[in-house]
């Protein structure tokens, strides 16, 4: 039997979508994704970009106060001890996510810890021919319709240094690894100017001596009140109109220094360092649609009418960042994915599937 909806997909879009289907009674089974080594090196884990942040202040609903014994009362017990303990006043992106998760399962959605690698789309569920689905595992998936909420990942630069110190002090998940030894009081560079850039940068600031904000221009792309932490944290200090050029270190000590070209026509200079965290943008997550759906000149999948999640295939919606290159927020992501499970639900009956 093919599925109703499958949903691909475990960030805020992801979730939403699940519990509006499930709620609509369409039985939503979700790919969270796999919980793999490759996934964790290309930041596609489960649960999206907000689950490898810290305290997240503008998802509605969530004002400061001390959210542990209603995440001890709302949580699976084994899925609770998982969880890092709670430590702030606030909810944090990981919290969130698993409130998300534990909303959606409480509603009825199945979860499957797999990534979708391949899809079918060719085929016509309006004429009894099911989109076809094949898993990390290679298993075969049935269904009328798709969600596609992949979200996106981090960029890196592309520069050989880059890769040759990948994970021996540089990342792009400052709150994945800078509480790691290594960075502790030893001075450290985040590349890039804007939201995240500072969110990491500041972040890194309660264990690095200094971190330098390296940007490629003499202005912040951040919103003011982010700007205006970087510019207010004594710890940081901004190199401004710089870039990269190469990532220095040692087989046994990893990063030790980055060296940095103008972009003001000015000389290279070199800053000690024992850690490089990129903040430099993203790319959505769709290369496993391959040519399937139409996607725009930057990759992201594209919505085909005003104002709707329809894509260029009927029946397949997309949600969430994996096709939202401008407003990029966990809000929005989670209001595009319940207009995804409204617009696939009236898909549905008017094709009486
Ligand atoms: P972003 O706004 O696109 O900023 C990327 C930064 O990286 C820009 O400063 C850009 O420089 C720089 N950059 C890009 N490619 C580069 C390259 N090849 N070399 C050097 N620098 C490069 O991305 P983001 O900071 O990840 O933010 C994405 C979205 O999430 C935004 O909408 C943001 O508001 C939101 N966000 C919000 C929060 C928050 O409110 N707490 C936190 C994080 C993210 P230019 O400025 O010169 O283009």
């Amino acid at each position: 039997m093919a599925e109703k909806v499958i949903i691909i997909g475990s960030g805020p879009a992801g979730w939403a979508a699940a519990i509006y289907a499930a709620r609509a009674a369409l039985e939503p089974l979700v790919f969270e994704g796999a919980i793999t080594f490759e996934n964790q090196m290309a930041g596609t884990l489960p649960l999206g970009q907000l689950a490898l942040t810290t305290e997240v202040e503008n998802y509605p609903g969530f004002p400061f106060g001390d959210l542990e014994a209603y995440l001890d009362s709302s949580m699976e017990k084994k899925q609770r001890q998982l969880m890092a303990p709670h430590e702030k006043e606030g909810v944090s992106g990981p919290e969130l996510m698993e409130l998300m998760r534990q909303q959606a399962k409480n509603t009825g959605a199945r979860v499957i810890t797999r990534d979708i690698v391949e899809v079918d789309f060719s085929r016509n569920p309006t004429q009894g021919r099911p989109f076809v689905l094949r898993d990390s595992d290679a298993q075969t998936h049935e269904a009328l319709s798709v969600i596609v909420a992949t979200g996106a990942r981090a960029n890196y630069l592309g520069m050989e240094s880059e890769e040759t110190y990948r994970n021996r002090g540089v990342s792009a998940c400052a709150v994945c690894d800078g509480a790691l030894p290594r960075f502790r009081n030893k001075p450290l560079a985040v590349i890039g100017g804007g939201d995240s850039a500072v969110e990491e940068a500041d972040y890194l600031s309660k264990f690095a001596s200094t971190v330098y904000m390296v940007h490629r221009r003499d202005e912040l792309r951040a919103s003011k009140v982010m700007a205006k932490r970087a510019m207010d944290n004594p710890k940081i200090e901004i190199l401004w109109n710089r870039v990269p050029h190469e990532i220095l270190g040692t087989e046994s000590d990893g990063v030790t220094a980055i060296r940095l070209k103008s972009t003001a026509a000015e000389a290279d200079i070199e800053k000690e360092v024992s850690g490089v965290f990129l903040a430099i943008g993203h790319t959505p997550n769709t290369v496993f649609l391959g040519d399937s759906l139409e996607l725009t000149e930057k990759k992201y999948a594209k919505w085909t009418r005003p104002g709707r999640t329809t894509t260029s295939v009927e029946g397949v919606f997309a949600a969430g960042d994996v096709a939202d290159d401008y407003y990029r927020q966990a809000v929005t992501a989670a209001g595009s994915g319940c207009m995804a499970a409204l617009d696939c639900e009236r898909w549905l009956a008017t094709k009486g599937l």
